[in-house]
């Protein structure tokens, strides 16, 4: 496809380490193949607004990095309406962007999906989301280091759990999706994991806990995946108040902590990856895809079959859990 001459390079939805290295890699990438990459700033809001500027390679010199990112990013209810949309497409138009990547979660590709249904341009999405709820890739942009900023912090916190024989209720990031709760909770060895995928008992959770207490086992560390449906922390924590008194029982809720900090080289070689790879497919006259990688190898999904993903957690995992922290 050698007629794109302009890309425009945006992040959208909640931001995640490593939109940065994408970020670096696309431009950089288009430069090299006489390609002019736009930084479009906040999302599809700034899309609508034509707050969009020219990329040199020096823009993104020393970001690789560091987490944010460098472009803003936002949610945009305009960008929901045809009339927003078509405002979008023409501050696009008036520049003579040609081509688009999008960097950002289901909701960005959802929006993608609209987009061009209304408006047909050349487009790839790049999986930019800590959740990594994604169909279409193993594994997204800043997932990685979210669990890793996870796993300091529930490290950190069993120390002094241990030092004062305390309960610890640790909620970690993950609204529809468990994974950054599952695997920082296995990694920590914790005592106990809800995620939202599967449908947690209180009195189970409770009945552990007594079988703990039985062994006189004195630090217990439950990480809970902030949408873990009918429990959730506060329920939690007063049925375990209510249920054992005696024990000192405390809660660590970690929030927006994950979302920041640098990126993990996982994160920076994936997010380098899957932005040299965007730009490529664009030139290969691909469109409306998302750029993952299935058993490392780069792997296109259309816009329209990325959605949640919906892999059931294995029992076999589950199981495990159990074992290990018995
Ligand atoms: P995260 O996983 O971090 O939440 P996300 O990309 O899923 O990221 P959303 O807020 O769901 O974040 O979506 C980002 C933006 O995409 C929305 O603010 C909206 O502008 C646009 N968008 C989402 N769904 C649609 C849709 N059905 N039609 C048009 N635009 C949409």
């Amino acid at each position: 496809m050698g007629s794109i001459k302009k890309i425009g390079i945006l992040t959208s939805g909640g931001d995640s380490p490593g939109m940065n290295a994408a970020i670096r890699a696309i431009v950089r990438t288009s430069i090299y193949y006489g390609i002019e990459p736009y930084g479009i700033r906040r999302g599809y809001q700034g899309m609508i607004e034509g707050d969009i500027f020219k990329m040199e390679t020096t823009d993104v010199a020393n970001i690789i990095q560091t987490g944010g990112t460098i472009l803003k990013t936002a949610r945009s209810k305009e960008f929901m309406t045809v009339e927003g949309r078509a405002k979008a497409y023409e501050q696009l138009r008036k520049l003579g962007i040609d081509a688009l990547i999008l960097i950002g979660g289901d909701g960005t590709l959802r929006g993608a999906t609209a987009f061009f249904k209304e408006h047909t341009i050349p487009a790839i999405g790049l999986p930019g989301t800590i959740d990594k709820d994604l169909e279409g890739t193993d594994f997204t942009i800043g997932f990685d280091t979210a669990v890793n900023t996870a796993v300091t912090a529930i490290d950190k916190i069993r120390e002094t759990a241990d030092a004062h024989d305390r309960l610890f209720i640790v909620e970690v990031m993950g609204r529809d999706a468990g994974y950054i709760a599952l695997n920082s909770g296995i990694a920590c060895g914790a005592e106990d994991i809800l995620i939202p995928e599967v449908e947690n008992d209180i009195e189970a959770v409770l009945a552990r806990i007594a079988y703990d207490e039985r062994r006189k086992k004195t630090v217990h560390v439950i990480v809970v995946a902030e949408g873990s449906g009918k429990i959730g922390t506060a329920r939690l924590h007063e049925a375990i108040v209510g249920r054992f008194p005696a024990l000192d029982t405390r809660v660590c809720i970690l929030g927006h902590i994950q979302r920041g900090g640098p990126a993990t080289f996982a994160d920076r070689v994936l997010a380098s990856r899957l932005g040299y790879a965007a730009v490529l497919a664009l030139l290969e006259g691909r469109t409306q895809v998302m750029v993952g990688t299935l058993n490392d190898n780069i792997a296109y999904t259309p816009f329209e079959n990325v959605g949640k993903l919906n892999t059931p957690i294995s029992e076999d995992k589950l199981k495990m859990i159990r074992v290990l922290s018995a």
